[in-house]
């Protein structure tokens, strides 16, 4: 009975697989066991112990042993017996798997031996990719595909890059130019870079220069200037504008029943006169609106989370962002230190 291994380590010992039978024999079969190590002994090879039960044989400097392998069914790694057939045959397979999907198995057997018929290795993921020795199992799962760095470097030769403007040799940091061309490329970007201008809000006095394709020297910049020339009331009118036109032609305003239930649902869930605790926006940033009383008097404390030492109350939401708005701008000048890309 000649045993078939699909998974032989090294493919050169395909030369020898009586020497991995034998070796099979003397982990495996216990009956066999004495006729084996005498039979290897009398070709000439020498034996040692190697792990538990298993023995490792060489002969002329050539080391072989018992491996593991992947089962590509169920991704565990086991010894050689658990892929054996009774009949000595390798299957793809672990043991565990054949039991658990016999009829899925006998499929696999029979792809298996039309591709060992065509030539096509069933194991090939799990081989260097250079000497096509079967790799360890730990290795294929961290996805190496080559055994040695020697292998690495036969399977993937070292690219020589060079400098698109001098063509002297380039390390693996960098990218198209050497040090000296980059250096020079930066010079040159940096003096045809456009000149830093002045913040495009025309009441800004932080006295800043900016560089384009930026406009405002901070987040503050931006707002008050779309408040100031308009920006903001040109949009809200003009979108009065649309809304009139829409009902005009089609007798009710935009989705005229979702808003409605909207407006109800929030009138009950949070009526605009209960003093509940609310959140808002001053200067593009994020506010809360506590409720608070003051001499006696319902109304809100607000501040803005990124500035909460500044604190400021009025009896309506609306007043309170106005006067946060008002306590920013005194602030500015911290403001626009502690948020410099605005
Ligand atoms: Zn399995
Ligand atoms: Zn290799
Ligand atoms: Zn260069
Ligand atoms: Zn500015």
């Amino acid at each position: 009975m000649a045993m078939k291994f699909l998974s032989l380590r090294d493919p050169k010992d395909a030369e020898e697989p009586g020497v991995i039978e034998l070796l099979y024999l003397i982990q495996v079969k216990d009956k066999q066991r004495k006729e084996a190590i005498k039979e290897l002994e009398l070709k000439g090879y020498d034996l040692a112990p190697y792990s538990r039960n298993s023995y490792e044989a060489s002969r002329d400097g050539k080391v072989y042993r018992l491996w593991q392998r992947l089962c590509p069914k169920c991704g565990r790694s086991f010894p050689l017996d658990y892929f054996m057939s009774h009949r000595g045959h390798e299957h793809l397979w672990c043991a565990e798997c054949r039991l658990k999907y016999p009829q899925e198995a006998d499929k696999v057997r029979l792809h298996v031996a039309w591709q060992l018929e065509k030539g096509i290795d069933p194991l090939a993921e799990q081989r260097c990719r250079a000497c096509a020795q079967l790799l360890w199992p730990s290795k294929v799962k961290r996805g190496q595909r080559t055994c040695s760095s020697a292998c690495s470097e036969i399977w993937k030769p070292k690219v020589v890059r060079h400098c698109e403007n001098c063509g002297s040799r380039l390390n693996k940091n960098q990218k198209k130019l050497c040090k000296v061309c980059a250096d020079k490329a930066r010079e040159e970007r940096a003096l045809n870079a456009p000149a830093p201008r002045p913040c495009a809000n025309p009441s800004c006095t932080s006295g800043k220069l900016v560089r384009p394709p930026r406009l405002y020297c901070s987040r503050y910049c931006v707002v008050e200037h779309k408040m100031t020339s308009g920006f903001y009331s040109q949009i809200s009118e003009r979108g009065m504008e649309a809304i009139h036109t829409y009902k005009q032609v089609r007798g009710e305003i935009p989705e005229y029943t979702s808003r409605v239930e909207t407006v109800i649902r929030n009138n009950k869930e949070r009526p605009p006169r209960l003093k509940i605790e609310r959140e808002g926006k001053v200067w593009g940033k994020e506010a809360r609106f506590v409720p608070a009383l003051q001499g006696g008097v319902k109304g809100y404390e607000g501040y803005v989370l990124d500035f909460s030492h500044i604190k400021v109350w009025a009896k309506t939401k609306k007043g309170c962002a106005a006067l946060l708005r008002a306590a920013l701008r005194e602030q500015r000048v911290s403001l626009e230190q502690e948020e410099p890309n605005a």
